[in-house]
């Protein structure tokens, strides 16, 4: 009946699905959600403001390969996006900038600590702190530890539940200070929302004479992973089976259960134009939250009446009914137990992993968009 199975309909999935299914293969896709597109999924609330149901996700990609994929199903409503923390109640542009060096120090002090910054790393660079933290200049020296203390610290301490001392020195060293009076949080070319919303963008890249979608169907309940082979509704499957749900979870923890961190999402809405004017604000010294989204601003739905915003504040995941796995959290000892997993299942060589949950890894859109790209020509390729 069907050349290949594809567990998940997020963006790995979704790929996966439409690259097969262009070159001739029949794909059944299994997606235990009531509906497509993973957790970049949004849809209007009650209110008629399309929101970010697991989070707000803007695209940004230098991956022109990627963004010409995905325009074959969408247009775009690009902009730079911008974020800003609040410090104390005063708002600054992160990653911290020349933009944020002059909001916080006064203009003589500031113009003096941006010729230095030029002098010493050039204009236009960006060095993470770590580097800044050892510059044997005093006044250098402050500005990394500004940025450590009131832009990264206590945000990534909300964010992963962890002491500074947990905290790995690498992820620290990466935050980083950039020498320009760019603003956007994000460098790459292309950034912004598919104009209608990921949704109906991942309804259209399924919309495929040889794709059938099941929704609300845990792969569980009708492919057996064996030692050695896959059963799909009891038969010997031997097309091509690629998973991008959790690993840990299909073979039901027996290792131990792979750790990640998860978010409770509060959404409001306001009989109100606007909540705070720009689509993001991080918490980074104050709050239990780490943020607020505004959607009208992320999605350019200015003119809509009244104005929803989400707080996100995470947590430990447990694998309790209605939690969601977001975050893997990579360490040598989770990295050990996933392996275990792998191993396991590699002995069925027509699996194949792909995806955030899968790998246990953190992939951006495009990232995973072209994973699952090259992977779909791997596979056709054989
Ligand atoms: C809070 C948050 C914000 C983010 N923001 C951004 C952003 O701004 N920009 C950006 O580029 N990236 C962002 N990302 C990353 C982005 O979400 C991922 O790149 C993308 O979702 C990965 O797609 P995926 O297909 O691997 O996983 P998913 O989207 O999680 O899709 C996996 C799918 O598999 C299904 N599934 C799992 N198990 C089973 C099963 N047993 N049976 C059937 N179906 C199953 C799930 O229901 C899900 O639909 C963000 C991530 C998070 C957590």
């Amino acid at each position: 009946m069907y050349d290949s199975i594809v567990i998940g309909s997020g963006a790995a999935g979704s790929t996966v699905a439409r690259k097969l299914a262009e070159a001739g293969k029949k794909v059944l896709i299994l997606e235990k959600r009531s509906h497509v597109g993973g957790n970049c999924y949004d849809a209007p609330d009650e209110f008629g403001i399309l929101i970010h149901e697991y989070g707000p996700h803007i695209f940004h990609t230098n991956e022109e390969d990627v963004y010409e994929f995905l325009s074959e199903f969408t247009e775009w409503y690009l902009f730079g996006h911008e974020v800003v923390a609040n410090v104390h109640g005063e708002l600054i542009p992160v990653p911290f900038n020349l933009n944020t060096l002059h909001k916080v120090y006064d203009k003589e002090k500031a113009d003096k600590l941006e010729k230095l910054l030029i002098e010493e790393y050039g204009e236009g660079s960006r060095v993470p702190i770590m580097k800044l933290r050892e510059n044997q200049n005093p006044e250098i020296k402050a500005i990394a530890d500004y940025v450590y203390e009131n832009i990264f610290l206590q945000y990534t301490m909300k964010q992963w539940g962890q002491t500074p001392e947990e905290i790995d020195p690498a992820v620290t060293g990466r935050v980083p200070v950039l020498i320009s009076y760019d603003n956007r949080y994000f460098q790459d070319k292309y950034q912004g929302m598919p104009k209608d919303g990921y949704t109906p963008m991942f309804e259209k890249m399924l919309n495929h004479p040889k794709i059938t979608v099941e929704l609300s169907v845990d792969c569980k309940s009708r492919l057996e992973f064996g030692e050695e082979q896959v059963l799909f509704d009891g038969v010997p499957f031997d097309g091509d089976v690629i998973y991008t749900g959790a690993l840990d979870e299909l073979f039901d923890c027996e290792f131990g259960r792979l750790p990640y961190r998860s978010l409770d999402f509060k959404f409001e809405h306001f009989k109100q134009d606007s909540y705070q004017g720009r689509s993001v604000v991080n918490y980074t010294v104050s709050e239990a939250f780490t943020r607020i989204t505004e959607f009208k601003y992320l999605t350019g739905q200015i003119d809509t009446n009244g104005t929803t915003i989400v707080k996100e504040y995470s947590f430990a995941y447990t694998g309790a009914e209605g939690e969601t796995p977001y975050y893997a959290i990579i360490n040598d000892e989770n990295q050990t137990l996933y392996e275990k997993y792998a191993e396991r299942i590699k002995k069925i060589k027509n699996v194949y992993l792909l995806g955030r949950l899968a790998e246990y890894k953190y992939y951006n859109i495009d990232a995973i968009v072209k994973k699952a790209l090259e992977l779909s020509e791997d596979i056709i390729r054989r």
